[in-house]
This record gives structure tokens, C-alpha cells and sequence, in this order.
């Protein structure tokens, strides 16, 4: 699902393998090394993308699929956990075949070509996440 090289003080170097799911690899990833709180970022070739839009006045959340190949020009999150597992905060701008840009809070990516992330583990326990009436958010928990 991954490959990855340790740098000095916590930090990987993680190759995704290709037609994977991102979030699902990073979250593989963050069990198999027990990280509970750190930061990612990365970029990808995708052919498949879900990005989510919370609207405040609403508090819903409005999912949208994109199966097109796209560049992540940049993707950027942070790691915590819920209820014991891996929690991803990620968020994703991806430009199309036309050079434009699309984006925002990512659910899901497939990988089609490359993805090259980079974690660094904050080495701290117990930042967690807890609902938030007000925004509709599960915001850190610390
Ligand atoms: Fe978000």
C-alpha cells in the first residue's frame, strides 16, 4: 500500500502506491508506526477525488466526486486520533487538465502515477478530537 523511509526525529518519507486511496494508506500508516498526533503533506497524480464543503449556516456537509486525473498541487493535514483510531485532518488543491484549480477538505483520492508524502510525528498523546456544537466540527481536543 506504501513504502517509506525514516528521516531524523520522527519524520517519513512515504512513497503511496499507485490506484491506492491516500487516506486510507496514511491512516494504515499511522497504526503501523502508532502515531498519535503529527503533521502531512504531500503531493499526487490522482484520477479520483472527493472533497467535502461544510457550509456553517447549514452545518451540512456537500460531497463532491471528481473522476478525472488531477495533479495535487498541494495537500496539506494533520494527524490525530478519535475513539482510538487515526484521525486525518486533510485538505488537498488539485489543477485539471486545464490548469485550473479545484479543492478543498479531501474525503478520499485515488493515486494514478505518483504520491509523495511527508509526515512528521509530533510524539505527543492525547490530542484528540471532540464535536463542536457550534461550528459542526470535530475540533482538536487538548
Ligand atoms: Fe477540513
Amino acid at each position: 500500500m506504501y513504502k517509506y523511509k525514516e528521516a531524523s526525529g520522527k519524520r517519513y518519507i512515504l512513497s503511496v502506491a499507485n490506484h491506492t486511496e491516500i487516506g486510507t494508506a496514511l491512516a494504515a500508516f499511522c497504526r503501523e508506526k502508532d502515531i498519535r498526533s503529527g503533521v502531512v503533506g504531500g503531493i499526487a497524480a490522482i484520477s479520483q477525488a472527493t472533497f467535502r464543503f461544510l457550509d456553517p449556516a447549514t452545518k451540512k456537509y456537500v460531497d463532491k466526486t471528481f473522476d478525472e486525473q488531477m495533479e495535487i498541487t498541494c495537500l496539506a493535514g494533520n494527524i490525530s486520533r478519535k475513539d482510538g483510531e487515526p484521525y486525518l485532518h486533510l485538505h488537498v488543491t488539485a489543477s485539471r487538465r486545464d490548469y485550473t484549480c479545484i479543492g478543498g477538505h479531501l474525503l478520499s483520492a485515488r493515486v494514478n502515477g505518483a504520491c509523495e508524502l511527508y509526515v512528521e510525528d509530533y510524539g505527543l498523546d492525547g490530542i484528540g478530537r471532540r464535536f463542536d456544537p457550534e461550528t459542526g466540527l470535530n475540533l482538536y481536543d487538548f
